[in-house]
């Protein structure tokens, strides 16, 4: 039961990982999206939901959805966004191009988990 954080941030990937340990998920972690299709890659199959950042160097987070939501092998794998990126037509922009939720940057850990279960379709 694996959940795929892509962030650039390390501290942000930590503060992650801390709410995926609380759920009992284990943490995959890129810091972009080539990196994260190369784990995708390597983990297909396994990876039950994606936690994506939107802006990363080397691919940002909207140029990788719309990649693997033209994939069929991982065009299934629900996508939440989580990123400082709050504008309402950015939001309705990434929902558009396929992402499930959307979680806004800075977060509490409640907030983290609540979004994570929810787009898990657990709450
Ligand atoms: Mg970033």
């Amino acid at each position: 039961m694996k959940i795929l954080t892509v962030d650039d941030s390390i501290a942000v990937r930590e503060i992650i990982k801390n709410a995926l340990d609380v759920l009992g998920y284990e943490s995959v972690e890129a810091e972009n999206g080539v990196e994260a299709l190369r784990k995708l890659r390597e983990d297909s199959g396994e990876i039950l939901l994606i936690l994506l950042d939107w802006n990363m160097p080397e691919m940002d987070g909207i140029t990788f959805l719309r990649t693997i939501k033209q994939d069929p092998d991982f065009k299934n794998i629900p996508v939440t966004m989580v990123t400082s990126e709050n504008e309402k037509g950015k939001i309705i922009n990434a929902i558009s191009e396929g992402a499930k939720n959307y979680i806004i940057k800075p977060f509490t850990q409640e907030e983290l988990i609540q979004k994570i279960l929810e787009s898990l379709g657990i709450a």
